[in-house]
């Protein structure tokens, strides 16, 4: 073995044994499995390329230096990291120093291929170009395709790289490549068993080999012989063509399937096709418009590209690496090599982040310099009294998260604060400190939950801890009895009632406070902008907390609440059991209801779950009532069930939940309408029918419903799914109970739209960026988007990107997150 280099087969062998033997960290005749990688990464890098990330190689000892604390899962993920690194290493080095096959005729640039048009500009009208008539220019409009710029910031969707110039002995199937050759052969004739098919062979070799090049005409207008001759005639024996395609392996070895060909006169020449030996765009389309046309579109539209000016600061390009916009548009469509692509990518990638973080950031600057909040006092009576009866000692994450909001609180720059903290963290009591500095600081706070069940468990909680206090607190929700809710208004209004809890009640009824200054904000996602916009306005720049159990990633909380500031409370009080998960197959459903049996018979309280089976929420429905129907009368007939699905009313629910929490109910059956944060601590078993449905971090809130008690607690995944994924992403779960971690993994395995689920997603529709490729970006883009505000809170002194804000800005966001 070459000192210098790595030798990928030992490394590759080791890993594959390692993932074989199921992550066991196997002790080798020498090494442990962990030690050799450990070693390998730091004594064996590979030879610098302009591509290969020597830096991310030295991370990887560090990280198998840990290798032995590791759990399984955490394992199989960094060996999973590792394969895929080395594969892609490997790919890079190896085509670098791959010998080159005879030279490539000319590739005559895109450039040259642009019709010469003088003054075309951005905004000319697509149907005023030569070249496009007006059925062409209205098809593009399909694509919501008008002007020049329009094109230009048509981004492919992908890329077919034919760029790689292949001697025959090399080729490999599945690999796009463009090779040289001479005809050696070449026939056209009619399939003897289709009349309609004809079939087009040529036999192309070099100096390495052969292979059979197949185009196939369907339709019988085909099945002639003079047409049949005429093609033969265009590839005589002995010519030169440049041929692209994709490599096929069929029984008779290897061919390129329908390739892109062209003649070329010597070896020499030029290569004028728009495919051949490019790294060719590939865009999304749309039905009636053709690849070609956009692509033809694309090249005469590149003419423009001088007047294209850069908004982007050249300090801010140089510091983070960036081509120019011009080179990168350039790029992104027709890209010189696929490292200029790479380039092009990112550059485009970050200004779409970049831009986005910058409107919240300039929102955030905006609050600060135009409202006033009042300043509280941190330290006064009410909180040294609260801290006094506590009847816990507060996990490290709480105090640092309360630090946080008391330090916020004694500006007076509104707070805008999201708690984000797992099921069961503590977020409650972090709002109770807020509230208390609201308190003591003589205003009055407001908290509002999303349904009534938590509303009214919020309140519970606070009566309990405020008559400690001697505070009082009231609840206000759609059936607050008339009289009552009178007494309520008219006490806010005097201010004798300092803290209201309650639902969306507080925004619908004539609710003034005489000085609010605290708004918080339960599951704050399930509010839509304007709900949360009338609480606000209901004191003079109330500081607002809000809160989430959702744990989301930090890419996806950065694209959706980039203008917050964010606490996370990472740690859970101690003695939490963890919450014994299993992922049961339909055979292992009788373990499943001896288990229950078991529990209810124990006093304890159960909940059965089913998810979305049809896309129609009346299907749902019949599902579950006849699931609880089955259930009650066959398989748990002396237990009582309630049944809870999404075409009850609020108020038909909240009678089931109370029923639930009172125990009148041993199981309840529910579809997912089951809210977020029902707190029964009775309950001790959470089944989940058909759990492949679901994402990950859905099914981590779900199980969040049990282990609320001193009881341990289960939650069973039942799954018919055999699929290697489907098991993977339970396994998930078996494995850890750290939201974070799993919304990272449900992000990586299905996409962000599973990790926030359809209600509160919202996400920004980006052309490019990937929220799970592009986290290093993202932290470049907000870290950039930080500077530029810091140094110039208005942007006065960059006009230009003021304006291209403003643009995209309207355009990214359709005004829905930023407003
Ligand atoms: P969530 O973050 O899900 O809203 P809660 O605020 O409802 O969690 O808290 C869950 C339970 O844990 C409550 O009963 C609460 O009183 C209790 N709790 C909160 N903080 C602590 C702590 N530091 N030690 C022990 N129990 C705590
Ligand atoms: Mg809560």
């Amino acid at each position: 073995m070459d000192r210098e280099t790595p030798d990928w087969i030992r490394l590759d062998k080791a890993l594959s044994i390692e993932a074989e033997k199921g992550f066991t960290d196997l002790q080798g005749n020498q090494y442990r499995f962990s030690e050799f990688l450990c070693l390998n990464f730091r004594q064996n890098p590979p030879p610098r390329t302009p591509n290969s990330d020597c830096t991310r190689w030295y991370d990887l000892a560090n990280e198998y230096a840990n290798y032995s604390q590791l759990s399984v899962l955490r394992r199989k993920i960094l060996v999973f990291k590792t394969r895929q690194f080395i594969h892609q290493l490997r790919l890079i080095l190896e085509t670098s120093s791959e010998p080159p096959a005879p030279k490539l005729p000319r590739i005559v640039p895109v450039s040259e291929k642009q019709p010469s048009l003088e003054n075309i500009t951005l905004d000319k009208p697509l149907n005023t170009l030569p070249g496009l008539d007006q059925k062409k220019s209205e098809s593009l409009k399909l694509l919501e395709l008008y002007t020049v710029k329009d094109i230009l910031f048509y981004y492919p969707r992908d890329h077919i790289d034919y760029a790689r110039q292949i001697s025959i002995t090399n080729l490999n199937p599945g690999e796009t490549v463009t090779i040289i050759g001479t005809v050696k052969r070449c026939n056209c004739f009619s399939s003897p068993k289709n009349k309609n098919l004809t079939i087009f062979e040529l036999i192309l070799r070099d100096n390495t080999g052969e292979i059979k090049l197949n185009r196939f005409f369907a339709g019988s207008r085909f099945n002639n012989r003079g047409w049949q001759e005429r093609q033969k005639r265009f590839y005589p024996v002995g010519a030169i063509v440049a041929a692209s395609g994709l490599v096929k392996q069929n029984k008779y070895g290897l061919t390129l399937d329908n390739p892109e060909i062209e003649v070329l006169d010597s070896l020499g020449d030029n290569i004028e096709s728009l495919k051949i030996g490019r790294v060719l765009p590939v865009y999304p389309l749309t039905e009636g418009v053709p690849a070609d046309l956009i692509r033809q579109t694309v090249i005469t539209c590149l003419n423009s590209i001088k007047t294209i000016k850069d908004p982007l600061p050249i300090s801010i390009r140089n510091e983070y690496g960036l081509i120019k916009l011009k080179d990168a548009i350039n790029n992104i469509h027709f890209p010189e090599n696929p490292e200029l692509l790479a380039h092009a990518r990112r550059r485009l990638v970050f200004d779409e982040f970049f831009y986005l973080q910058l409107g919240f950031l300039q929102r955030r600057q905006e609050q600060k310099l135009t409202q006033k909040s009042a300043i509280f006092i941190p330290q006064g009576q009410l909180i040294e009294n609260f801290n006094e009866l506590l009847p816990f000692a507060l996990t490290n994450a709480q105090k640092r998260v309360i630090n946080e909001i008391l330090e916020d609180l004694t500006l007076e720059t509104p707070m805008n604060r999201l708690v984000q903290g797992d099921v069961g963290a503590g977020k409650t009591i972090v709002a109770v400190f807020a509230i208390l500095a609201a308190l003591q600081s003589g205003y009055q706070a407001a908290l509002m939950a999303p349904t009534e069940v938590l509303a009214e468990q919020h309140y519970r909680k606070l009566v309990s801890w405020f008559n400690l206090l001697h505070l009082p607190v009231e609840l206000l929700t759609g059936s607050t009895k008339i009289g009552k809710r009178r007494e309520i208004h008219r006490q806010l209004e005097t201010g004798e009632l300092p803290l209201l809890v309650g639902t969306h009640a507080l925004i619908q009824d004539p609710v003034n406070f005489n000085r609010l200054g605290l708004v918080v904000i339960d599951e704050q996602h399930r509010f839509g902008v304007h709900q949360r916009a009338k609480l606000l306005a209901k004191g003079q720049s109330p500081h607002v907390l809000t809160m989430t159990a959702t744990p989301i990633p930090r890419t996806l909380a950065l694209t959706l609440h980039g203008d917050l500031d964010v606490s996370q409370i990472d740690e859970l009080p101690p003695g939490r059991q963890p919450i014994q998960t299993t992922a049961l197959t339909g055979k292992e459903r009788t373990q499943a209801y001896d288990l229950i049996r078991r529990e209810v018979a124990q006093g304890r309280q159960v909940y059965i779950i089913f998810p979305m089976i049809e896309e129609s929420e009346k299907l749902d429905v019949r599902a579950a009532v006849e699931e609880h129907k089955k259930l009650s009368e066959i398989v748990f007939p002396d237990f009582t069930i309630g049944l809870l699905h999404g075409r009850m009313s609020s108020v038909e629910k909240d009678e089931v939940l109370t029923d639930f929490r009172d125990n009148k109910n041993q199981i309840i059956v529910s579809t997912t309408v089951i809210e977020v944060g029902v707190d029964v601590p009775n309950a001790t078993v959470m089944l989940i029918e058909n759990a492949e449905r679901f994402g990950l971090s859905q099914l981590h809130q779900l199980r969040g419903r049990v282990g609320r008690g001193s009881h341990k607690s289960y939650c069973l995944l039942m799954s018919s799914s055999k699929t290697p994924d489907a098991r993977q992403r339970l396994s998930v779960l078996e494995q850890s109970q750290d939201g974070f971690f799993i919304s990272e993994m449900d992000l990586r395995f299905r996409g962000p739209g599973t990790v926030l689920g359809t209600r509160q997603s919202g996400l920004p529709d980006f052309a490019l960026a990937s929220l799970v490729e592009d986290q290093e970006v993202l932290e470049l883009a907000r870290t950039a988007a930080e500077k530029i505000i810091m140094a110039d809170k208005n942007m006065q002194g960059i006009s230009s990107l003021k304006q291209e804000l403003e643009q995209r800005y309207q355009k990214l966001m359709g005004g829905e997150i930023l407003t």
